[in-house]
């Protein structure tokens, strides 16, 4: 499989080879054509393997042809990404950034440290993906109104070490803002903690073990 087998937006294919990416990874092989579909699925995948890519590609893809075919009126976030760290979130960010380059592709980021007054602006005007944390993520949902019913991927990013870090709760109550969403999520584990976790989210989901 390559990258220009999977119909991706011209610009996007562009983006993927600036970026210097010939061959999809064995992970990317396996999550990318999936994901495009709108299956959700686990992926036992470790950093380092090319996971980001391979759920960022169908989120840019995806988010440019809805916008395409259904645009009309306020713009409302598409897609959301959880991760445990702020760092992570900003690296995830500049990734989908880069990916989306040229394109109608916005992004906002979602994370302590910084006023979520300007973070919550941003989606007001119009994003397609939101980059975010859990913790800062619930506090926005709490303290204000954002749209999120037109979420269609929802990706849950290291979630074995976001449940270590007590973060279940949260991941939930975020989940239970969405309308059915596609859930894309990503672990280097498997354990019992995430077996119930995925029993709740999306019983049944495909499990891709690279
Ligand atoms: P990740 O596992 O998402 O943290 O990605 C690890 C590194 O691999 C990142 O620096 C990516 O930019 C890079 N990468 C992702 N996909 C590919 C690919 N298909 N070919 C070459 N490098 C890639």
């Amino acid at each position: 499989l390559s990258f220009s087998a999977c119909n991706l937006p011209d610009k996007l294919l562009h983006n993927i080879e600036a970026a210097g990416y010939e061959m999809p990874t064995p992970v990317q092989m396996q999550a990318i054509p999936a994901a495009l579909t709108g299956k959700s699925m686990l992926v036992l995948a470790d950093t380092g393997s090319g996971k980001s890519a391979s759920f960022l590609i169908p989120i840019v893809s995806r988010c440019v042809i809805h916008r395409r075919q259904y645009f009309s009126g306020k713009k409302k976030p598409l897609a959301m990404v959880l991760t445990p760290t702020r760092e992570l979130c900003i690296q995830v960010e500049e990734h989908a950034k880069l990916l989306g380059k040229g394109l109608p592709f916005k992004t906002a980021l979602v994370v302590g440290g910084d006023a979520m007054a300007g973070q919550l602006h941003r989606i007001q005007q119009g994003v397609e993906l939101i980059v975010g944390t859990p913790g800062r993520l619930v506090d926005l949902l709490m303290k204000h109104e954002i749209d999120l019913d037109d979420v269609m991927t929802f990706v849950v990013d290291e979630v074995d070490c976001m449940l270590q870090r007590g973060f279940r709760d949260q991941v939930m109550q975020i989940y239970r803002a969405l309308s059915q969403p596609q859930v894309l999520m990503y672990s280097a584990t498997m354990s019992n903690d995430l077996e119930k976790m995925i029993n709740t989210l999306a019983k049944g989901m495909v499990v891709m073990s690279i």
